[in-house]
């Protein structure tokens, strides 16, 4: 998603090139004169922040394990090889070993599940969301992260560490702005331009250090280098193949062109996820060279996942979306190709364990980080130790972005989907109905579901932070 509608026009769309040129102008005009800004910004506040969190923080029980935070936009579970995908798009992280399960994020759509991969808060707790009953996409209705949580950065920066944040996605950096030491923005860049940036920040670190970076690649409009565009097989040149091309509504939804877009679509997609595969297989490479593996914990997620048309009848049918869209993209619906996403985390103190049937919650990153990195608190988490999580808990997704608010409620293999404005409330089971295609209407279960889902998201009469 993008914030900038002057020059997304279409006409501007055309030419990817020029496109590519005027976000990185703009990038720069909007965010990079004010880096050194940001950083006296931050640095201020973490003094100020610095004593009330020693009320909930042992600041003198310093951690000295390393820790690089990557989320690849758009990146659905069930596209990696390693899940039983038809085409081998990741044979480095088939077999990069460490913990592997599939996450939960507790969002559709960037904004606010990197803000809750980076507080371990859901997004109501947190106060980064898209605002208002009727949603459009209106990004004065952007709320900020709220400024009494801290993040993961700025909590491993009050034990001294250095931090480092590079985004390809412009609402990924807006999520959590000046919650760095080093902030930056570079949209519609490849995944090599910013692992080869973050090497270089690394090569300089003499302490340790906190890196996230925010990879772009899958998330529209598709462009992986030519080495790779091909890589599964040739994609048509079709008309905004980068896009969704004329295929948005459901009208157009069907005959030959739609079955043929969609189908180089999805190639398109997999070939990029390939190449992002290739480049973190070179970083990993650089991390073993420079002997950061044995101090280093490395944790590759996503914000959240892509819809190719999986729900688009149901959708059409059910839920209200003011664009006329139905099946595409993220930040509209909670069925899994949007919120089931891959965890894989690797490094000193992480278990070898692939946990094939259990799911894991983006807020849980966080206090599984505290445990591993051994610092003490006394913070109440929306999120868990994942490693120690029951199979059998509540898992939140909430804040959609078009039409009416929809959550997703999990709960072992049972899922609930409700939405009160679309007077949605079903329930599936994902073991027997993994594609979620045969909604159960059960009012007795639904009910329960909804007062789980009352307690879960009624206000927390405690931050942590400043009070
Ligand atoms: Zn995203």
């Amino acid at each position: 998603m993008t914030i900038i509608g002057s020059i997304t026009d279409t006409a501007i769309k055309k030419n990817m090139k020029v496109y590519k040129i005027a976000r990185r102008v703009y990038d720069k005009v909007k965010f990079g004169k004010d880096s050194a800004k940001d950083r006296a910004y931050f640095e201020k506040r973490l003094k100020k922040m610095r004593r009330s969190a020693e009320k909930f923080l042992d600041l003198s029980n310093k951690p000295d394990k390393n820790v690089i935070l990557i989320t690849v936009d758009c990146l659905r579970d069930d596209h990696l090889s390693y899940n039983g995908y038809s085409r081998q798009t990741t044979p480095f992280l088939d077999e990069i070993g460490g913990y592997r399960a599939s996450l939960i994020p507790a969002s559709p759509w960037t904004y606010p599940a990197v803000a809750s991969l980076l507080t371990g808060f859901y997004p109501h707790n947190h106060g980064a969301v898209l605002d208002g009953e009727d949603r459009k996409f209106d990004l004065s209705k952007l709320r900020p992260l709220k400024s009494n949580i801290l993040t993961l950065s700025e909590i491993l920066a009050l034990f001294g560490y250095a931090t480092y944040f590079n985004s390809g996605i412009d609402l990924a950096m807006l999520s959590v702005r000046r919650r760095f030491h080093e902030q930056k923005l570079n949209s519609l860049t490849d995944a090599e331009v910013i692992l080869n940036d973050l090497k270089a920040w690394i090569r300089k670190q003499k302490g340790n250090f906190f890196a996230h970076i925010h990879l772009k690649d899958p998330h529209e409009p598709t462009m992986p280098p030519k080495e790779f565009y091909n890589y599964f097989g040739e994609v048509k040149k079709l008309p905004k193949i980068e896009y969704w091309g004329d295929f948005q509504k459901p009208e157009n939804q069907k005959g030959r062109e739609f079955e043929e877009f969609k189908e180089n679509k999805v190639l398109l997609y997999d070939n990029t996820l390939r190449y992002v595969d290739y480049a973190l297989e070179q970083f990993y490479a650089f991390l073993e060279d420079q002997g950061l593996m044995d101090n280093t914990i490395l944790i590759i997620t996503a914000d959240h996942g892509e819809e190719f048309w999986d729900h688009a009848e149901l959708e059409a049918k059910y839920f209200y979306d003011i664009r006329g869209y139905a099946g595409i993209g993220h930040g509209h619906s909670v069925f899994n190709e949007l919120i089931q996403i891959p965890l894989i985390m690797t490094g000193p103190g992480v278990p070898k364990k692939e946990e094939k049937d259990k799911f894991v919650s983006g807020v849980d990153i966080v206090p599984t980080l505290f445990d591993l990195l051994g610092i003490q608190h006394n913070i109440f988490f929306d999120g868990t130790n994942m490693f120690n999580a029951s199979k059998k808990r509540l898992i939140l997704s909430e804040n959609t972005v078009h039409g009416h608010e929809k959550k997703a409620l999990i709960y072992g293999e049972l899922k609930f989907i409700y939405s009160g404005g679309d007077k949605v409330a079903w329930l599936f089971n994902l073991k027997k109905d993994p594609q979620e295609q045969n909604p159960i209407v059960d009012e007795e279960l639904s009910k329960i579901f909804i007062r789980n889902l009352e307690k879960l998201t009624s206000p927390k009469l405690l931050y942590w932070g400043v009070q």
